[in-house]
């Protein structure tokens, strides 16, 4: 999600945006820009690089400009749920991106409609810009109306005529950050968005907060009130890219810390720690230096694959693994492997992983995983499967270990985990892994049926 303010070339800006945050989602892209009074807009489904062309970013005018790349977690995957949504109230052109997942959609969304409003998507998203349309008054009103009515995670950036708007909920489950380029002002969802063009970090938005950016201004506001911090641990331990900042704190940085940890508390004999590529490689290196093993790319990662789960098809992601890493077999002949993994959820990654490495002639395969067992989903933004499918939701660490076909496996426990957390100084949510949700579970419940809910063939 990336928001411009005040660039003459917005839209040019929020593409090269969207294509430094291609890895928080390949299913659609989309920028809406403004100029003058005409709002425009262009989406469409697939990679950033797919979806624009010259002409499509040349007929994006003006000096403001929002772009969304998304990946389900919630509503179908079809281009009428590529985002930023547009809406036109009686007088003004409404545009939202949003990077998150709502708890009450459903509720709003009924409402709503049984007072005719009409939703184009299968989105719990689209809910904001009918709340903003409805709510009367001057906009810092009518957000405050609108983000009072809303539970769950959401960062958002909208854009309401040529006011650039940046919110983050009052738990700050996904991250937004603000920075500058000269006088224009950018918001993204990381900061490997800014280094990309050229932009300063500044600082993050804060939870709860929502800034107003008018003709060059900055304007902080904090409608909802406070409450404790619940910044999401996954994006440090998978989601985010290793160069960004993300709440405050280097990616690549935080997942060697956890890779040392999980060295200190899980070590095992071996000849060479191999990382599952990309997201395993920070804290496999810090296995590496904690342990004193060599680190070696034992397994080479093909690029052009995606990455797997973001696709919705079960089948698809099984293709996935197997045509994305092949191991470098004069490598791992007869030797004892560490192979570090950064999470593992349904284990599909893994099991194929160890097959792969055993055929190429692996000795003996440890698997080390930089994150406690993934044992509930996530309500909050990240896909998750449902809690069947997590395969350490039902079995012990052995039971895996056996089903992976691992010589062993350990994972980070939770108590390091916190340990992390705790020196990053920020509450964090790390309720996929410790079951502690700040939801109340009937609002869990809601939320759990409405994965499906806005499918319109259960219309
Ligand atoms: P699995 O194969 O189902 O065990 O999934 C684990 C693999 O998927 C690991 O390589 C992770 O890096 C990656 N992964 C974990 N969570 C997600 C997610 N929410 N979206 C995409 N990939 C993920």
């Amino acid at each position: 999600m990336v928001g411009v303010a005040g660039h003459p070339e917005a839209a040019n800006l929020a593409y090269l945006g969207l294509y430094a945050l291609q890895h928080r989602g390949q299913e659609s892209a989309g920028i809406v820009s403004r100029e003058g009074s005409a709002t425009r807009v262009h989406r469409g489904m697939g990679l950033v690089a797919d979806v624009f062309d010259e002409g499509a970013l040349a007929s994006l005018r003006g000096r403001h400009a929002i772009g969304h790349v998304r990946y389900s977690t919630s509503g179908e995957s079809s281009l009428r749920d590529a985002q930023p949504f547009l809406a036109a109230s009686s007088d003004s052109q409404i545009a939202v991106a949003h990077n998150g997942n709502l708890t009450n959609a459903q509720a709003i969304r009924t409402e709503l409609e049984s007072y005719g409003s009409i939703f184009q998507s299968s989105m719990d998203s689209e809910v904001f810009v009918h709340l903003l349309a409805r709510a009367r008054g001057r906009l810092e009103q009518r957000i405050s109306d609108a983000l009072s009515r809303v539970r769950g995670a959401y960062s958002l950036v909208f854009l309401v005529d040529d006011v650039l708007i940046a919110a983050r909920d009052p738990h700050g489950f996904r991250p937004l950050s603000l920075g500058r380029l000269g006088n224009a002002w950018i918001v993204a969802s990381e900061t490997c968005a800014f280094d990309l063009i050229g932009a300063e970090y500044e600082r993050d938005v804060e939870p709860g907060e929502v800034v107003l950016i008018r003709r060059g201004r900055a304007r902080s506001i904090q409608p909802v009130p406070r409450v404790a911090e619940h910044f999401c641990v996954f994006e440090h331990i998978y989601f985010a890219r290793p160069d960004s900042l993300v709440y405050g704190r280097n990616v690549y940085l935080v997942r060697k810390r956890m890779g040392r940890e999980l060295a200190k508390a899980q070590p095992v004999e071996a000849d060479m720690v191999v990382p599952v590529l990309d997201s395993g490689a920070a804290s496999a290196l810090g296995y590496a230096e904690a342990a004193g093993l060599p680190y070696e790319t034992g397994l080479i990662r093909n690029h052009y694959v995606q990455r797997t789960f973001i696709e919705p098809e079960q089948s698809i992601r099984h293709f996935g693994v197997r045509v994305k890493h092949n191991p470098i077999r004069e490598l791992v002949e007869g030797k004892r492997l560490v192979v570090v993994e950064d999470s593992i959820v349904r284990g599909t990654t893994l099991t194929k992983l160890v097959t792969v490495l055993r055929n190429a002639g692996a000795r003996e395969i440890h698997v080390r995983v930089a994150s406690p067992p993934t044992t509930g989903a996530c309500y909050y933004g990240i896909d998750t499967p449902s809690k069947e499918e997590l395969i350490a939701a039902a079995q012990s660490v052995d039971e895996i270990r056996d089903a992976l076909g691992a010589d062993s496996l350990s994972y980070l426990s939770l108590e390091a985990l916190r340990r992390v957390e705790a020196s990053m100084k920020h509450g964090f949510c790390d309720a996929c892994f410790s079951g502690d949700y700040i939801i109340p579970i009937d609002q869990i419940e809601e939320a759990e049926s409405q994965l499906g809910l806005f499918d319109p063939s259960g219309e």
